[in-house]
């Protein structure tokens, strides 16, 4: 184990200026923390941050990932909080450990690596601070070096997987070469063994054979190369397992020599350099055509740049070659760490955060040819969406802005149709809530319940819209065919005639319908009225009784009128509102009162109390009206009523005023205060109440109180 004094020397001896309160600090807090906790090799769990906390150190990264690599398993694997870390210290690591903590609860959440693609993207849009990832892969780096202790084979199989599609893709997506190479040489080792072992037997037996041939090689090309003028660290290495066996799996090869399988380095000190060397080395040695590529030029996405070149070399040998400058070297090695590394200090009044983050998509906007632009493109895309998880742990990518609607339909559209409620994260939330990265979303279904028209103003994704319009113009075709057929046989019986649909089958041609149910559709959405199809069933019969005889509720306004009967009314049963059937804003009809219905063109009917003053508009136009009844069995959901209120302006009116409301089981949906003075205020209350009589003891209650000078409903 690297002692606390070793540590802190690391840093100090790249980062003078680190600070060594905050690295000892942390030393001894996740010590304290893991206890007497062990790892699968028996070993101090302690040991294992304080390795990937080494691991970084090689990497010369800065105090703040020392610290997070020291406290990254204490808030998921011990007794610790997040918040004690905020405590002792402070936001900026409380930030970054709470983003690996995050990534380490994803990992247990996904399972299955099919969705590798997203959960690579998913795990990057998480990394808002890229130190918050290269901590997450130097914990996976470290994991996968003492995979071997873990004792079911299931795990390790599933956790080298799961290293292979996600996170060795990442490092090299961020361009860490020697991290992707030994994270995918150690998945390579679980995953195929016998493959691994072979490869490896290989390999010692050309070695032996070659002798020393890779130093005579190196040797040569050296000596080369200080002959032409140009002083080069010249250096050949055996490349690893897994990328021979990519190879040999890619263009169907297998390994004759050990120059099949090495690679030889040039690195030098200035860009002048390496196009020297090249020249040096293309005149002195037969060129294999077509392995030439200057990434020095058009440097790869990921910030990689070298000179590639396959020549017939030393010994006639046909060996690759890459030369680079320094800084190329350990960024090919290191990637954005390597970045980070070059450029500090150079802008250190920028938050660390941001510097880190926009060394990353700096190297992805260089992108110029058509398949970096691409790459670019993809990165654009993801951080446009959010991925969530079902209980179950299947990934759910979605749009952002998205709601548990939107994620409902997803999964399936019966779902989505059936939702009443959703968990996120274990907490109830509205279904209007916006969904964040990583959230685990558990949707609640009904067997009752349908889409309402009110979701389609806040989802976002195509398939939801579309689901929830299409239920809705279904729905509403069959509100308006059923309140036509409703108004079509009162009109029957009130003029003496039976009401069948054959006799409606003869009229059909007459008002262009194909189906009695679609006439029925027109007449409900007010197309015709209900009279016209009756005298086209019934040519030359004049109208038998006087227009006011079949609207007994149309009166004159003013006039004290006796309940009507109601066997003459349209009832609301089984009408949605906001389908076929409206509220009127003006009056907020309740149920328990008299109440007419107004026929628009299109739109179906608008409720209206039958003493509501906008009535008055439509006095000259008696053919619209329709007497409709409340149906109270049925009807469950609340209704609106409106209150106008004077309140007096003194402390706490407020509240009792809600209090009463709210014990006379009353829901203040919506508030407003019209105008104000010194002594009171105006308001506007929309209270939720079952009926009339709900609403008249509220107001009976709050005419009660103190605080309040008047109550009434608000009209118009
Ligand atoms: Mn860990």
């Amino acid at each position: 184990m690297i002692r606390q004094f070793e540590l802190v020397e690391r840093v100090k001896s790249y980062d003078p200026g680190a600070d060594e309160d905050a690295l000892n600090r942390a030393y001894v807090f996740a010590m304290k923390a893991h206890g007497l906790q062990t790892r699968a090799s028996g070993d101090p769990y302690f040991s294992h941050p304080l390795e990937v906390a080494g691991i970084l150190t090689d990497l010369k990264l800065d105090d703040s990932s020392i610290v997070t690599a020291l406290l990254h398993d204490v808030v998921e694997d011990t007794e610790a909080t997040l918040a004690e870390v905020e405590q002792v210290f402070g936001k900026d690591i409380a930030r970054l450990v709470d983003g690996v903590t995050k990534l380490s609860r994803l990992e247990l959440q996904s399972e299955q690596s099919q969705h590798a693609e997203n959960f690579r993207k998913l795990v990057l849009a998480m990394s808002e601070d890229i130190r918050v990832l290269l901590v997450k892969l130097a914990d996976r780096l470290h994991n996968m070096r003492t995979l071997h202790f873990i004792k079911s084979q299931d795990k390790r199989r599933r956790i080298a997987r799961e290293t292979m599609d996600i996170y060795a893709p990442l490092a090299e997506r961020i361009g860490m070469h020697r991290f992707k190479d030994e994270l995918e040489n150690l998945s390579f080792k679980t995953l195929n063994p016998d493959a691994y072992k072979s490869i490896l037997a290989r390999l010692e037996f050309l070695k032996r054979e070659g002798e020393d041939l890779p130093e005579r090689i190196v040797d040569e090309l050296r000596r080369v190369l200080a002959e032409g003028g140009v002083e080069a660290w010249v250096s050949g290495r055996v490349k690893m397992p897994y990328s021979v066996w990519r190879k040999m799996q890619r263009y169907n090869v297998g390994f004759e020599q050990l120059s099949d399988i090495m690679a030889f380095r040039v690195v030098v000190a200035t860009v002048g350099e390496c196009y020297h060397s090249l020249g040096e080395l293309h005149s002195r040695y037969p060129v294999v055509p077509g392995r030439f590529k200057d990434y020095i030029s058009t440097p790869k996405p990921n910030g990689y740049r070298s000179l590639h070149s396959g020549i017939i070399g030393p010994e006639r040998l046909r060996i690759e070659i890459q030369i680079r400058t320094r800084e190329m070297h350990e960024v090919a090695e290191l990637g954005v760490a390597a970045h980070w590394k070059y450029k500090q200090g150079e802008d250190q009044v920028d938050g660390r955060q941001y510097r880190w983050l926009r060394e990353l998509l700096d190297i992805l906007e260089q992108a110029s040819n058509p398949e970096e632009f691409l790459e670019h493109t993809k990165l654009e895309m993801f951080q446009d969406q959010v991925f969530c998880f079902t209980p179950k742990g299947d990934l759910i990518a979605l749009p952002r802005g998205a709601t548990p609607i939107d994620f409902a339909y997803a999964v399936h559209s019966e779902v989505g149709a059936s939702t009443v409620g959703a968990k996120v994260n274990s907490r109830m939330v509205p279904l209007r809530a916006q969904l964040h990265n990583g959230d685990q979303v558990d949707i609640i279904t009904s067997k009752a319940q349908r889409p309402s028209p009110d979701w389609e103003n806040f989802v976002v994704t195509g398939k939801a819209k579309a689901s929830i319009r299409r239920y809705v113009r279904q729905e509403q075709r069959h509100q308006y065919a059923e309140l036509g057929r409703q108004i079509l046989q009162k009109t029957f019986r009130q003029e003496g005639h039976e009401f069948t649909e054959k006799a409606l089958d003869g009229v059909l041609k007459k008002f262009k319908r194909d189906s009695v149910t679609d006439l029925y559709t027109t007449v409900g959405q007010g197309h015709h009225t209900a009279r016209e199809v009756m005298q086209a069933v019934f040519p030359g019969e004049r109208q038998k009784r006087r227009l006011q005889s079949v609207f007994p509720s149309l009166r004159p306004r003013g006039r004290a009128s006796k309940p009507a009967a109601k066997d003459g009314a349209v009832p609301l049963k089984g009408l949605i509102p906001g389908m076929a059937v409206h509220f009127a804003h003006c009056c907020h009809p309740l149920p328990g009162e008299r109440i007419v219905g107004i026929v628009t063109t299109g739109k179906g009917v608008t409720v209206h109390t039958i003493d509501c003053e906008t009535l008055e508009n439509f006095q000259d136009t008696p053919e619209r009206w329709i007497d409709i009844a409340w149906d109270a069995a049925s009807d469950e959901t609340p209704h609106l009523g409106r209150l106008h209120l004077v309140v007096a302006n003194e402390p706490g009116s407020l509240g009792s005023l809600s209090t009463i409301i709210g014990k006379n089981l009353g829901n203040i949906s919506n508030l407003k205060i019209t105008s104000r003075s010194t002594d009171f205020f105006e308001m506007l209350i929309d209270v939720e109440v079952s009926d009339v009589k709900h609403l008249t003891n509220i107001i009976a209650a709050l005419r009660a109180t103190s605080v309040i000078a008047s109550v009434e409903r608000a009209r118009g």
